[in-house]
């Protein structure tokens, strides 16, 4: 037992008090965790897109259609402040609440973004990582227990984000959100593969799947991207087309096996056709990783007839629609998309962290920044100026 364990503990948060504003490091109390919960210690922290597209909060920033169990509804934006963002990190426990008999106070764990309860049926399913219970939603700013938040100020409720919001000191999360990981793995490094890299390179090696020899495009060469690259080179393909509007990103993709390079803007043509007549009629694989659905579409449109898949990662827009013609799908290509790489988080993140520290798995390649949590808002900054691949926050400075 921690000497914290039952009592409120007092820590630095960075909260969101409205969308678009800069971050604000605030002391707020955060509550013991409830049955099924665990508190945790975040001790580093990585920026993904997805924090500062619900920080930015555009007009509707997301559409995500989530299956119930008699209809679809459509999990639109709620712009929910004040909030604590970050689901990239990694940190120890602290304390657990009752029936948490799987982590105890000390141990290693990734909290994830959706998660694995163990028991419904996509987590029986080998198809699927979308708990029932646990998966992702980006509407929810309460814990599942009692539907209220573990973090106040003064007594207000600060809301929490995908279950996670790491951007604290400490924090609440499901036990279901957390794998216990081995407590040699260097923290600073492997918190990468708690949302973006093992989506990237899941969305290749789970759900693309390329053949030794085959090409891929990937489209969008942020820390997603390029880890659909390093999956498309573990795989042994042949060509790995990198496509971005950004063209500082080609000479850092090469470290990522990307053969060629591809700017949109570079052509007066659809980068669709561009990459078609580069590969004799197509890529065999495509993965999107920008959030933009014109990307979305070129990567469909991309693929090879008869055999081409396309799989689409990024976050798109409340408003955004997917328009392509019928046909393409009659000429035999396939479209898919992915949460997390297709990786159950508890059974798979484990096991990621091993191939790390086998070296069978680089990491270190996709860390291009590290700020202080006091700089926090200084992490957001590179994002948005294409800077940084991920820029790692430390939570002790
Ligand atoms: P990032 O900002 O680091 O990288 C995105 C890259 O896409 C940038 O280099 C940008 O220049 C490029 N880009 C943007 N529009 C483009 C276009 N039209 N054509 C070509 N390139 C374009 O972001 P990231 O952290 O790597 O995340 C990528 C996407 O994946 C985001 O939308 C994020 O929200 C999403 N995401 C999804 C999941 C999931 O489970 N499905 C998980 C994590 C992140
Ligand atoms: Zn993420």
């Amino acid at each position: 037992m921690s000497s914290t364990a039952g009592q409120v503990i007092k820590c630095r948060a960075a909260v969101a008090w409205e969308a678009g504003k800069p971050l604000v490091i605030e002391e707020v109390e955060v509550a013991p965790p409830q049955a099924n919960e665990v508190r945790i210690k975040i001790l580093f922290n990585a920026l993904c897109h997805s924090d500062l597209y619900y920080w930015e909060a555009k007009t509707g920033a997301v559409d995500l259609i989530v299956e119930t169990k008699m209809s679809f509804i459509l999990q639109g934006f709620t712009p929910l402040f004040p909030r604590i963002l970050g689901h990239e990190a990694g940190g120890m426990v602290e304390s657990v609440g009752e029936g948490v008999t799987e982590l105890k106070p000390g141990d290693h764990v990734l909290p994830c973004f959706t998660g694995e309860c163990g028991d419904c049926r996509h987590c029986k399913s080998e198809e699927s990582n979308l708990c029932e219970t646990l998966r992702f939603n980006t509407d929810r700013g309460v814990m599942l227990n009692d539907g209220k938040t573990r973090f106040t100020k003064n007594g207000q409720p600060i809301y929490h984000f995908l279950g996670t919001s790491t951007f604290s000191e400490y924090t609440v999360v499901h036990v279901g959100c957390l794998a216990k990981i081995n407590p040699a793995a260097p923290l600073d490094k492997v918190c990468v593969l708690s949302c973006g890299v093992s989506t990237g390179m899941g969305a290749t090696l789970n759900v693309a799947k390329p053949e030794k020899g085959q090409s891929v495009a990937v489209f969008g060469l942020g820390a997603v991207g390029l880890a659909a690259c390093e999956g498309a080179r573990m795989a042994g393909a042949g060509r790995i087309i990198g496509v971005d509007l950004n063209p500082g990103r080609f000479s850092v993709a090469k470290i990522f096996g990307v053969t060629e390079f591809v700017n949109p803007k570079d052509h007066d043509k659809p980068v669709q056709e561009v990459i078609a007549e580069m590969t004799d009629g197509g890529v065999d694989r495509a993965v999107e990783c920008t959030g933009s659905f014109h990307a979305m579409i070129q990567a469909f449109e991309c693929v090879h007839d008869g055999w081409g898949v396309a799989v689409l990662v990024g976050v798109p827009s409340n408003d955004d629609a997917f328009k392509t013609h019928p046909l393409n799908f009659l000429n035999e290509r396939t479209l898919k998309g992915t949460a997390f790489g297709n990786y159950k988080p508890r059974t798979d993140l484990p096991t990621q962290v091993e191939k790390y520290m086998n070296k069978e798995l680089e990491l270190d390649k996709f860390i291009t920044h590290s700020v202080a949590f006091s700089e926090i808002n200084k992490a957001f900054d590179y994002m948005q100026k294409g800077q940084s691949i991920r820029c790692i926050i430390r939570m002790d400075a």
